[in-house]
């Protein structure tokens, strides 16, 4: 075992603060990260203040971060895909059983022994896993990802999870060039959403409660943006939506969104609010809609995801801030005030 700074929260009402943790040594199969930047994801802010509590309670002390890119300083014996020195990545999880049926079919996330990469059980050290806001972490191979040379790794950060968050719904959709695709909520995974789905083709429109947003939405590959409080604007659109992509992380009026859909139209619902949506039947059943969810994306979908991202130059739009400044993003996020995403520097942690 060795040492780690890191940035905790000792309760759902404590701020994050400094804190030493242990990370275990590297076993035959694991890889030693030392940690660049760290994204800030809505989910890490949801886990810290256990707002998820009826679906996975959080324990503390709580060390959020799961969009993590480092530089490889140790290998185990038995690691042959990585080495001293290289780039790499680590999203949401940190392991799983490889033997199940989910396992085997590159769909991880959905394994019942899925270890994620902070607030699930550490087989290795007891506890809980510890995730990025940290100067280091060890991870096994099979969960470590290549990071394309030629993109900025404040903004590969973000990818990890943002980024095949709505990568992987909008592939799983299908060929969507052409389509009428809207992309609710513009944060974090909302305007990975606007860039993924203009890359494949898609005629994009974004739906924002912020007017401020407008000119940034059409820069990041919008062709139309919604203020979703103007009845007006909304009622134009309606029945003309081929796919919407939600990911607001508050209670809200999906059935709005959804009567913006054409018939057999889908939403798929990657926000995870606290609270229980509220769904008429009435707005499913008229248009024979469908409403579906979807979790991150496996690991071998997160390694095409960054290679699409290398080959098309794509990479989040940060805002890079040192570690000390997390309560204050925490705070902005809430209200919404994220363009669009939070990059902890882990640099800062050494001050
Ligand atoms: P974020 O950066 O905070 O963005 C969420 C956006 O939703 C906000 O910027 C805002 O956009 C909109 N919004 C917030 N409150 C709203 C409200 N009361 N009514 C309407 N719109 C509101 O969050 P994020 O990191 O993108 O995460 C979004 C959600 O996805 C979170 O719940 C998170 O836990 C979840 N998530 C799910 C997965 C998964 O695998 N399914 C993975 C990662 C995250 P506008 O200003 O444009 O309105
Ligand atoms: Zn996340």
């Amino acid at each position: 075992m060795h040492k780690a700074k890191a940035y905790s929260a000792a309760s759902a009402t404590s701020p994050l603060t400094l804190d030493t943790i242990q990370r275990r040594e590297t076993t035959e199969r694991d890889v030693q990260i030392e940690i660049l930047f760290c994204g800030i994801c809505h989910s890490d802010l949801h886990t810290v203040r256990n707002e998820w509590s009826s679906a996975m309670a959080t324990t503390y002390p709580c060390v959020p971060g799961h969009e993590i890119v480092g530089r490889v300083s140790k290998v185990g014996a038995g690691v042959t895909t990585f080495k001293a020195g290289d780039l790499v990545g680590v999203g949401c999880m940190v392991d799983s059983d490889q033997t199940c049926p989910h396992c085997r079919a590159n769909v991880e996330q959905f394994c019942p022994n899925s270890i994620f990469t902070y607030n699930s059980p550490d087989k290795h050290l007891g506890g809980v896993t510890y995730g990025g806001y940290s100067e280091s972490i060890v991870v096994d191979e099979k969960f470590v990802l290549k990071v394309p040379r030629n993109l900025d790794l404040a903004g590969v950060a973000p990818l990890l999870c943002a980024g095949i968050t709505t990568y992987s719904p909008i592939r799983r959709w299908g060929d969507i060039t052409g389509k009428k695709v809207g992309v609710v909520g513009l944060g974090g995974l909302g305007h990975m959403g606007v860039k993924f789905a203009r890359a494949f083709g898609a005629h994009v429109v974004v739906f924002t409660t912020s007017p401020s947003k407008k000119e940034d939405a059409l820069r990041l590959g919008a062709h139309e943006v919604i203020i979703s409080t103007n009845g007006e604007e909304m009622h134009k659109h309606a029945g003309t939506f081929n796919f919407i992509l939600d990911t607001i992380a508050a209670d809200h009026n999906i059935a709005a969104y959804l009567n913006m859909l054409v018939l057999d139209g889908n939403l798929t619902l990657v926000g995870a609010p606290e609270k229980p949506l509220s769904i008429p039947a009435f707005a499913l059943i008229f248009g024979r809609k469908s409403l579906s969810g979807s979790l991150i994306g496996g690991i071998k979908e997160t390694q095409e995801m960054l290679d699409f991202c290398g080959q098309h130059n794509i990479t989040a739009d940060v805002e890079i801030i040192p570690i000390q400044k997390v309560n204050e993003a925490y705070a902005r996020m809430v209200k919404s005030d994220v363009k669009y995403r939070f990059s902890i520097d882990m640099a800062s942690l050494k001050d």
